[in-house]
């Protein structure tokens, strides 16, 4: 990404793609970019005001002191020539489809459906040991060290940690088993390895040393006891995205994709030049890059597909009040009640529709219940609303697929040439991707040619530039969840306006907006990535 922010930040001096040099567009004075100075009197006023009048709202006496709103915003830091993102942006795109839709619970990818996943992994590994080694253990332990032992607890990392010791697959553990692990902390739970099995309780998830020299910030390190000898462990780094990686991890051997490309501009000339459809060119990169079969890659997305159903359903039926601090009450299941019980005209039904499976989703992420990464799991009910009324409008199951793999294609972009992070990018990064992957999706399963796949994922991420990473209290909640809503509304939006205009005159390409999602980031205030230092997350009063 960095060498496309250089060619970016050029641009305020440079001629625009129209190069006429009479245009306008082009003359305006280079944005400034400094640190903005301290509040004005009116706006100092405005601060104040708006403090005050939001703590009255909520019913509080105790607004935010004045001076926590006028400090000055420190500077967004550059991004480390370190991060993956930067690494990754070099060569073509090699994401393949397991990477990205990742399935396990929430609400936080790296502190729970990581946990969750490498614990599963730890209980695989450990149920191949030979069967004289299992007789001998009595106990099976997890240590979460740094920040999975400071913020784990809230995040439900415990939960999760038992749920992959006790065998449980993150992909299809009921949500009622990680509720029950939660509501009854003192169960103990049976786990069978061979001929031994052992007792378990969330006692056995060790929140251990917060600080020290880890080699990552989330450690965890699971192990098989014979009293007080280790029979085997493994330290274990959840890294992020729900990615994980151990000790001595080495990436998986991929091959080489058959049409290799970094922009959308490189996958349209292949289109035209191979007069390749998009679902084609993109399934048999799949199956270069990961070896698998177009069998596999198919089971793989009806899996996805399923997992996001059913979480909508769940969604949709569960009425009740968040876990955390907000006690924000769920509103996906109102909402579909208000369809049966109020004459709202079409418009108003179709999007109630379509929020409330938005709603439903994002509502369970906030539950910790199983979701799929699409592109994050603040972000994951975008998908699964626009899943749930293709299948109202009976979308044949072939072209769900395509429209999974067309918003794949618009994620790997997004990730190669911008951020899917809403601490690297804010919440454009992530809703705003996950809009933008919708309306592709959309545009794919209904048939569109493949520039008006494009323009759709343009247009909805075009209208989410911008949008800053403020969750309120730190939670995955206020303003996560209804934005998935807005985002699958928008994906919606996004498809209806491509289909509708003429390709070729549209102005804006979906290169030229990543691009700009990615100067967006580089250049906004750290407040507002996924800091809770800044908009909602500083205004909001709770009580
Ligand atoms: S506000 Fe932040 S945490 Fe919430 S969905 Fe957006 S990027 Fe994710």
């Amino acid at each position: 990404m960095s060498d496309l922010l250089k060619i970016v930040d050029n641009a305020p001096g440079s001629c625009g793609p129209c190069q006429s040099a009479s245009c306008g567009t082009c003359a305006s004075p280079p944005v400034k970019r400094e640190t903005p100075a301290l509040l004005s009197r009116r706006e100092l006023g405005r601060t104040v005001l708006g403090a005050s009048a939001v703590a009255l709202i909520a019913g509080c006496s105790q607004p935010k002191p004045a001076e926590q709103a006028v400090a000055p915003p420190p500077a967004a830091p550059a991004l480390s020539p370190d991060l993956e993102v930067v690494k990754e942006s070099k060569g073509p795109i090699m994401t393949t489809l397991e990477e990205f839709y990742k399935i396990g619970p929430g609400p936080s990818s790296s502190h729970t459906m990581g946990p969750m996943r490498i614990t599963y992994d730890f209980f695989q590994r450990i149920s191949k040991l030979p069967e004289d080694q299992l007789k001998r253990a009595t106990a099976l332990q997890v240590h979460l060290f740094g920040s999975l032992s400071a913020t784990g607890k809230g995040h439900g990392t415990d939960r999760a940690s038992l749920a992959g010791l006790l065998g449980k697959a993150p992909a299809t553990c009921p949500p009622e088993f990680l509720d029950g692990l939660a509501a009854n902390p003192d169960e103990t739970h049976k786990v069978t390895l061979g001929p031994t099995t052992l007792d378990l309780t969330l006692k056995d998830v060790i929140f251990d040393a917060t600080k020290g020299n880890f080699p990552h910030p989330n450690t965890m390190t699971p192990k098989l006891l014979a009293g007080s000898e280790t029979l085997y462990e493994l330290e274990y780094y959840s890294v992020g995205g729900g990615f994980i990686e151990w000790k001595g991890y080495k990436p998986p051997d991929k091959g080489q994709p058959k049409y290799a490309f970094q922009q959308a501009r490189d996958l349209q000339k292949y289109l035209v030049d191979d007069k390749i459809p998009l679902p084609q060119l993109l399934l048999e990169n799949e199956m270069a890059i990961s070896g698998k079969s177009e069998k596999e890659i198919w089971e793989f997305l009806d899996q996805v597909a399923e997992v996001m159903v059913r979480g909508v359903d769940t969604g949709l039926n569960a009425d009740s009040i968040l876990p955390g601090p907000i006690k924000l009450h769920s509103k996906a299941a109102a909402m579909q009640r208000s369809l049966k019980t109020s004459a709202k005209g079409e418009a108003a039904r179709a999007v109630t529709r379509v929020a409330s499976y938005g709603f439903a989703m994002g509502e369970e992420n906030a539950r910790g219940h199983i979701i799929v990464t699409a592109p994050t799991a603040g972000s994951a009910g975008i998908i699964p609303a626009v899943v749930k009324s293709l299948r109202d409008l009976n979308t044949p199951q072939q072209k769900v697929r395509d429209g999974f793999l067309a918003a794949a294609a618009i994620g790997y972009l997004c990730k190669h040439n911008a951020t899917l992070s809403g601490a690297e990018g804010g919440c454009q990064a992530e809703v705003g991707v996950g809009s933008s992957m919708g309306a592709a999706m959309i545009a794919q399963a209904m048939g569109a040619p493949p520039k008006v796949v494009s323009n759709a994922a343009e247009s909805a991420l075009e209208h989410h530039l911008g949008m800053t990473c403020d969750p309120v209290a730190g939670y995955v909640q206020i303003p996560c969840i209804e934005r998935c809503a807005y985002g699958a509304v928008k994906a919606w939006t996004g498809y209806c306006i491509a289909s509708a205009e003429v390709p070729d005159e549209r102005r804006v390409d979906l290169d030229t907006t990543i691009a700009a999602m990615a100067l967006t980031a580089k250049e906004m205030n750290s407040k507002y990535k996924e800091t809770s230092e800044g908009g909602l997350a500083v205004s909001v009063v709770l009580c």
